[in-house]
């Protein structure tokens, strides 16, 4: 898939995965607001079992949207 089909917010997950601790902690890799709303779709994981986070956004779902 090419990279602008994916969402816009992809390199700040990259950045969370590399970068040292204190620059997250100053909110340089902060999540973006919503995939979707940005043309990308979201990729889920479990926060609770019953609450679905997406990795790249501040969007949550109420059920399991993960493994999908
Ligand atoms: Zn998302």
């Amino acid at each position: 898939m090419p990279e602008t089909k994916r969402g816009p917010y992809r390199w700040r997950t990259w950045l969370r995965m590399h970068l040292p601790l204190f620059l997250i902690d100053i909110g340089i890799a902060d999540k973006g607001e919503d995939c979707e709303a940005a043309g990308g779709y979201h990729e889920w994981y479990s926060i609770d079992n019953k609450l679905s986070g997406c990795y790249h956004c501040k969007i949550k779902h109420p059920g399991k949207m993960w493994g999908k």
